[in-house]
């Protein structure tokens, strides 16, 4: 057999790092086994929220906690979690290129972006309709976009693109943003934005890029770009699959120690159901710090009992 490790952590957005930064230091042997570093909040062009920095961008952040989690001797492998199985007293990860043993497990994995599912979605992908304003903004100068979505992320989406863009539009499909106060109110400095509420998309048109989007009362706008930031969908399918708690949302179920049904079996970050209404980089870095915690603790009582 080969290693055993203490802890596996799978992802490495603000949870996962921060649960590799704790488990390490409490001298777990630790592997954080992902496909990218970061996360969600890697694509943020700004982060203004994060305490220690008044302003960073995403990526410069979570390159910050990657040093870190290095800097502690966390393992990292670059792969794929395809399975995840339950023995007696400890879990086997299969990987799309090895498997491993381990004591304990953290959950960290994230959320996926929600699609609209709308016709046109699917065919005009990278054809002018986008999940990333910070990685496709830049296509957009001088054009005219719509972001679809009301919620920070949407906020967010239309800050960076009225900068460069000759229009934009968004659509809100209740009759007021839900975002945070600090995003909302600037959106005030926009002159080139139109929100349309009550708004939602029924098509996207086009020929070889996007050209137009049908709204659902029958409106037609012209646009080069449509931006969509609608929320995410938790990635928690390995979770489920072993016999997981997952809500009616699919977020994984944990208590406030980061447990979840499944002894030895942790979850931290997006992928949970803790505070659903407020996914934020701290709460999530904190959440991963709380699992790395718990698994210690978890892997300690055990060890005292035997
Ligand atoms: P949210 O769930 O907060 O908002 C999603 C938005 O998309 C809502 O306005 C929702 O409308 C709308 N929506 C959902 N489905 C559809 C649909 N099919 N058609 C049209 N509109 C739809 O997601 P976000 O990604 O914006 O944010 C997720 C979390 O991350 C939040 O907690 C947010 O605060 C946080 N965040 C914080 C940032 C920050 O700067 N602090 C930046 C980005 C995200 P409805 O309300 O009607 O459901």
């Amino acid at each position: 057999m080969g290693i055993q490790y203490d802890v596996i952590i799978i992802g490495a957005g603000p949870a996962g790092m921060s649960a590799a930064i704790y488990a390490a230091r409490y001298g777990m042997k630790s592997l954080m086994l992902t496909q990218d570093i970061g996360g969600q909040i890697a694509t943020a062009d700004v982060v203004e929220n994060y305490p220690g920095y008044k302003s960073i961008s995403g990526n410069e952040l979570m390159q910050k906690f990657f040093e870190q989690v290095k800097y502690v001797g966390c393992e990292v492998k670059y792969e794929l979690v395809t399975d995840i199985k339950k023995d007696a007293d400890s879990f086997r990860v299969f990987t799309d290129s090895s498997q491993y043993t381990s004591k304990t497990i953290v959950i960290a994995s994230g959320q996926k972006r929600r699609k609209l599912e709308v016709p046109g979605e699917e065919e005009f992908a990278g054809k002018g309709v986008s999940y990333c304003a910070t990685c496709d903004g830049a296509f957009f100068r001088n054009k005219v976009v719509a972001v679809i979505g009301g919620g920070d992320a949407a906020i967010k989406a239309v800050s960076l693109l009225s900068q460069n863009a000759k229009h934009v539009y968004m659509l809100v499909r209740k009759d007021k943003l839900k975002g945070e106060y600090a995003n909302v109110k600037k959106l005030e400095n926009f002159k080139n934005l139109d929100i349309l509420f009550n708004t939602e998309v029924s098509e996207i048109i086009g020929k070889k890029f996007v050209e137009k989007i049908r709204t659902k009362d029958g409106k037609l706008i012209d646009v080069n770009g449509v931006f969509i930031e609608i929320g995410g969908m938790s990635n928690s399918d390995l979770f489920a699959k072993i016999g997981g708690k997952i809500d009616e949302r699919g977020s994984i179920m944990v208590n406030d120690r980061m447990e979840t049904n499944i002894p030895g079996l942790f979850a931290a970050g997006d992928v949970t159901n803790y505070l659903p209404d407020f996914r934020q980089a701290i709460v999530s870095a904190a959440m991963g710090s709380i699992a790395a915690h718990s698994a210690f603790t978890y892997i300690t009582h055990k060890e005292h009992k035997e």
